[in-house]
């Protein structure tokens, strides 16, 4: 039973979640928003700001790569008045949560996600194997999130 696809999960009978766009996830503590250079291509042209403006008003390096760039009290930059400017195009990290490894190797973990994130419980039904796939989406992004 060591492959992870056949492994029984707390998840097994499927999650709902729909993100409602309330920011609480992209704003007070700070944190790493791992970002790859298609992630960063896609945002300079949904945002018609060349890739090097981009680079230097929102991104900024850290020892395994790219992340966002945040305010002084830990908000993503891109996070503006109240709403993601860059949502239909946003990273790879943003998109696959809450199904990170990070928030569903325990049920304890779990938790405290449902805790922070009023989208779970609600809105798109996600299968066992839906959710497996999230997970591995984000680990192509980065590998300990
Ligand atoms: S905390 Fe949840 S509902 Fe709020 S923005 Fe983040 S993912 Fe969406």
């Amino acid at each position: 039973m060591n492959d992870p696809c056949l492994r029984p999960y707390f998840f097994d009978a499927g999650i709902r979640f729909v993100c409602q766009q309330c920011g609480k996830c992209c704003t007070g503590d700070p944190g790493i928003i791992h970002v790859t250079v298609t992630d960063i291509q896609m945002i300079s042209d949904y945002l018609n700001v060349s890739v090097p403006d981009i680079m230097t008003e929102f991104i900024r390096p850290y020892p395994k790569g790219l992340t966002i760039a945040e305010t002084k009290n830990g908000n993503c930059r891109f996070y503006q008045t109240n709403d993601c400017i860059i949502y239909p195009v946003r990273p790879i990290q943003c998109r696959t949560y809450p199904f990170w490894l990070r928030t569903l190797r325990s049920e304890s973990s779990w938790r405290n996600a449902c805790r922070e994130c009023p989208g779970i419980g609600s809105g798109t039904f996600y299968t066992r194997d839906e959710i497996l796939a999230m997970v591995s989406l984000s680990l192509t992004s980065v590998a300990d999130i």
